[in-house]
């Protein structure tokens, strides 16, 4: 495969411009379009990303961003619909019928960014500011738990004033401190701004999961066009921040782009390009990848941004992330329908937000409140009504959090996974843990339809030991209080 002629370009830089190089980016853009139609290349970048079974395991290679690029930008009808198959092919291979369940928990939308695609940006003066006591978390996290969420993904706007890091500190302690009921909250991702290394070292000891914070866009002059005001702006310190996290000791990380702000074979590239960097640099590529696109909200207008994709489009940047990075989890919010939730799990996802509020202090009110949004939540059902829905259409919601509890993070995760011994621990745990959902939140028919799928998905599990202890707890979880399962 051809790789760069451009000089700039070094995956192993710890310089943004050098791991994300526009010419490099260029120059497989070019590439792309130059073989889109070539049969040949195709076959062969499908065979290399197709999976490989030896010795009752599971392997897949992945692409290279230039090969995954090809996939991208070809429009041969019959070709596309062997790439979708084969998303769906490594879907089922690596994450069987599971989807892992979470919700964002706003903190607070006071912000200093100027960022022109998000209402809570400085100039928006009419947006009502917010931002929860710590009286307020326990009333949002109260309220989580009692819909069953587990795991947690915490939103807070850049402002050093209203929302510094101790804040974001006191508010993880006091969610990982509630105990309700049946309910506790067993990983606390954080999606807060590019910060220092220092602090990521604060967020590692207060025992985060994943550190998640999205690029936004890898074309450097649309991000400072996007970005005009703010400490935001500077694209050098946000696109390093990963780097930082790692070297704060943060062995989870999450990227994404907002599709719609550039072009979207640019941003794919660019993508690609960051999780081949972290794993040369740091030996472990990212932990999630989420893909949202621009949505309505309070001051902005998506019609505004001329760089939206359709649906088919979407789906199709889905599958191919998945073909060029089997291994790494991916995320998709309530930003999306029902509709295009539903497709986008067969061909990649494996996370779903579900019964979500983007409000500050939106769990807690009985009525969705609409002043303090971030974005319009275009999936509206309550998460039973998401679980029933995931339930009849095949797949198996999964409340677990066991990995990053049990030190499985970072190389040690991926070496797992890379391995197929990670399966042995996905599928036991998701029966488990919905068990706990069935028993201590789900309505009548999500129940009955739940506890008959557990049983049926008992049977699956290979491993008979694995089986029968999987088994006597999930019995032990119907009839007692006993919880927190895992393997
Ligand atoms: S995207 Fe984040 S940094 Fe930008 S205005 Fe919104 S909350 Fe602030
Ligand atoms: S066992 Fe680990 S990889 Fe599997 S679902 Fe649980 S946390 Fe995720």
């Amino acid at each position: 495969m051809a790789t760069s002629a451009s000089t700039s370009y070094n995956p192993a830089s710890l310089s943004a411009e050098e791991f994300i190089s526009h010419e490099e980016i260029l120059e497989t853009l070019r590439y792309a379009e130059e073989n889109k139609r070539n049969e040949e290349l195709i076959d062969r970048i499908l065979e290399k990303a197709r999976p490989k079974y030896e010795g009752g395991k599971v392997r897949c290679e992945g692409l290279t961003h230039r090969e995954a690029s090809v996939l991208l930008a070809c429009d041969l009808p019959e070709k596309n619909a062997e790439m979708m198959k084969l998303a769906e092919e490594i879907k089922l291979a690596f994450y069987g019928n599971r989807i892992v369940l979470f919700a964002p928990l706003y903190l607070s939308n006071y912000c200093v960014n100027g960022c022109t695609y998000c209402p809570y940006h400085a100039e928006n003066k009419h947006i009502k500011r917010k931002k929860l006591t710590q009286e307020e978390v326990r009333q949002e996290v109260i309220a989580l738990q009692d819909m069953g969420h587990k795991r947690l993904a915490l939103e807070a706007g850049e402002d050093p004033l209203h929302n510094p890091i101790d804040y974001i500190l006191e508010c993880i302690r006091t969610i990982y401190g509630i105990h309700h009921k049946n309910g506790d909250i067993r990983r606390v991702n954080v999606n807060i701004a590019a910060t220092t290394v220092e602090n990521y070292r604060k967020l590692r000891d207060a025992g985060i999961g994943t550190y998640i914070l999205f690029q936004e866009t890898y074309h450097k002059e649309s991000y400072e066009a996007l970005h005009p005001t703010g400490p935001k702006h500077d694209y050098r310190y946000h696109t390093e921040a990963m780097d930082r996290a790692m070297e704060g000791g943060i062995d989870d990380v999450g990227i994404g782009v907002l599709f719609g702000l550039d072009k979207y074979r640019y941003e794919f590239a660019g993508l690609l390009m960051h999780a081949e960097h972290l794993e040369a640099v740091h030996g472990v590529g990212p932990h999630t990848i989420s893909v949202p696109r621009l949505k309505k909200a309070d001051d902005i207008d998506p019609a505004k941004f001329n760089n939206g994709i359709d649906d088919e489009t979407f789906l199709k940047i889905i599958a191919c992330i998945r073909i060029a990075v089997p291994y790494t989890g991916m995320i998709i919010s309530t930003r999306e329908s029902e509709a295009v939730r539903g497709k986008a799990l067969r061909v990649g996802i494996s996370q779903i937000s579900g019964g979500s509020r983007t409000s500050v202090g939106g769990y807690a009110e009985e009525e969705r409140v609409h002043d303090t949004e971030q974005f319009d939540v275009s999936d509206q059902r309550t998460l039973d009504e998401v679980l029933l829905w995931l339930m009849r259409d095949g797949f198996l919601p999964s409340f677990c959090t066991a990995c990053y509890r049990e030190g499985r993070t970072g190389d040690r995760f991926m070496s797992l996974c890379k391995s197929g011994q990670i399966q042995n621990c996905c599928h036991p745990n998701a029966l488990m843990t919905l068990a706990e959902y069935l028993t201590d939140y789900a309505s009548e028919e999500t129940r009955e339809t739940g506890k008959a799928l557990v049983e049926t998905e008992l049977t699956t599990i290979p491993n008979e030991r694995s089986r029968t202890i999987a088994a006597e707890n999930i019995k032990e979880i119907y009839a007692s209080n006993r919880r927190d399962f895992r393997f």
